[in-house]
């Protein structure tokens, strides 16, 4: 018998843990080091020809369709079990040529409109891939990237006339940015009591110091999001009425929150934003912030695409009193061309926001000097700890091709649009949903019988509806272009936003000619 409590020297393998090693077993096991390159000219040969493919993608894409179907056999391979052992990095990029490659989006493409896509640049990739080698972890620390995202924020503090208290960072994209500012809102209209104790009134609908936020019925989905997801709940979200252009009416918003405040209610913040998804409606920032003022509520902006308009002194006085918002939220990925992906958030109080999310655990205490130094990290900022470069491919684009350039090609986009919107109103059988002010242009089609009388009711709403949902089908499947769908109402459209840096008045040509033709083409005879 052996005694139980005397260890075996040498456990059976049947009762060694999976993994555990026998103490005789060598230390490395001849795989180790297989994770980097067996063979580092093979390596550089295959990146060599990576990068020319990169190139030529980029050169040429403009003459393929925006959009392949993906065929079934690629479907039910990327379906599949990924492969159980190792593959040579060919036969991975082979994978990668077949079934990824020519199967994406097509945001990259001149003909895509849809949803608020960034089109990239090819020197951001370029930055992507540097970035990859870099594998920086910008949570904290002393480190040049974070150096890099600091400069960046500078920048950012000075295009959008921040004080220099104002604490930022780069973050996944617009929706994070939002969920970060209402949270430092949050913070300070409970005087930091909701960091531990959570929301006042909670889970009472209504209940006596519930706090209560604003936005108009056309703000992002995201700002719902984080109402839910802050725990103040989607329903504390009011909506403000707009006025005909589709941004916010600043004296509902004053009338809400008065009511709301007689209620019992707490105002503590309103959401302006600065380029509407819908529509490219922008609020009133000034007035919206007099309101939010006397009120004593915290103004957000989502500026999610339309920050851009800043780096065009055209466009920039539409965004006239962004610089006094508490907290700014905006996309790099969107208007700013940088490749996704990569938000950013500024708060105009940095005290307030550390002291939202600051307050470190040990294992994350700094140090004087070296690499564990650095009094303010990112990770002191927002909910997250490991980040990665987001903020190099902004700075590299940024620095390569300059503010200006952005802001012009904004421009251009919004010149564009304008001259969308005249083709539109010009054509007997097209027709505008909603007002086209900066780059987006939402329309349907809708058949002409008679010359004398152009917009007279040969179809049902619904017919209508079915027609301009085929007609989008067509447009996307053929891969003529890419509008995204649109619902204004009861009616349903072709929502086409620019801000694209690709597109040029012939495809807007061609998109008008292809609605036009398969309009004509699909429209139920009676
Ligand atoms: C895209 C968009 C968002 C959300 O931004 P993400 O980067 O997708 O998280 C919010 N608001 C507006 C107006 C947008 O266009």
């Amino acid at each position: 018998m052996t005694d139980p409590s005397v260890p075996d020297e040498e456990p059976s393998s049947k009762h060694r843990r999976s993994g555990e090693r026998r103490p005789d077993a060598p230390l490395e096991s001849p795989s180790t080091g297989r994770l980097d390159p067996p063979d580092w000219d093979t390596f550089r040969a295959t990146c060599h020809q990576v990068v020319d493919e990169m190139v030529e993608r980029f050169q040429h894409q403009a003459e393929g369709p925006v959009w392949t179907p993906i065929p079934a056999e690629t479907r039910e391979r990327l379906a599949g079990p990924l492969a159980s052992g190792p593959q040579e990095l060919d036969q991975v990029l082979d994978r990668v040529r077949t079934d990824v490659l020519p199967f994406t989006l097509g945001n990259t493409h001149p003909r895509f409109f849809g949803w608020v896509h960034g089109s990239g640049t090819p020197a951001g990739a370029l930055a992507e891939f540097l970035a990859g080698t870099m594998n920086a972890n910008t949570g904290g620390r002393d480190h040049a990237p974070i150096l890099v995202e600091e400069q960046l924020m500078g920048w950012v503090r000075e295009t959008f006339g921040f004080p220099d208290e104002a604490t930022g960072m780069v973050v996944s994209g617009t929706s994070m940015a939002t969920i970060v500012g209402l949270a430092v809102a949050r913070h300070g209209a409970t005087e930091g009591r909701a960091r531990n104790q959570g929301t006042p009134g909670i889970g009472v609908a209504g209940a006596e110091g519930r706090l209560v936020g604003y936005a108009t019925a056309d703000g992002h989905q995201s700002i719902r999001d984080a109402f839910s997801l802050l725990g103040l709940g989607a329903d504390a979200l009011r909506p403000v009425p707009m006025k005909a252009d589709g941004s916010m009416d600043p004296e509902a918003l004053g009338r809400l929150a008065a009511q709301d405040r007689a209620d019992g209610l707490v105002p503590f913040a309103v959401v302006a934003t600065s380029g509407s998804v819908t529509c490219g409606a922008m609020d009133d920032l000034v007035r919206i912030r007099e309101v939010a003022d006397a009120h004593g509520i915290w103004m957000h902006v989502d500026a999610a695409f339309g920050a851009a308009a800043r780096l065009s002194p055209a466009l920039a006085p539409r965004l006239e009193g962004i610089e006094r918002a508490d907290s700014l939220a905006f996309d790099f990925h969107k208007w700013f061309h940088a490749p996704y992906e990569a938000g950013c958030v500024l708060v105009r109080d940095g005290e307030l926001h550390r002291a939202t999310f600051g307050g470190r655990a040990d294992y994350l205490t700094s140090l004087d000097e070296g690499p564990a130094a650095g009094e303010t990290w990112p990770c002191d900022l927002g909910p997250e700890l490991s980040r990665g470069f987001r903020a190099f491919k902004v700075w590299f684009t940024l620095q390569h091709l300059g503010a200006e350039a952005i802001g012009a090609s904004a421009e251009t986009n919004v010149r564009q649009a304008g001259y969308l919107a005249r083709r539109v109103r010009r054509e007997a059988e097209l027709e505008l949903l909603a007002p086209a002010d900066l780059n987006i242009v939402c329309l349907r089609y809708r058949p002409a019988v008679d010359e004398d009388e152009p917009f007279a009711e040969t179809l049902s709403a619904r017919e209508l509806n079915a027609l301009n949902r085929e007609i989008l089908l067509e447009l996307h499947t053929r891969g003529l272009a890419i509008p995204s769908p649109i619902r204004r109402g009861d009616a349903f459209g072709l929502r086409v936003c620019l801000c694209n840096h690709r597109t040029r008045e012939a495809d807007l040509d061609l998109l008008v000619s292809a609605v036009l033709e398969l309009g004509r083409s699909l429209v139920p005879v009676a």
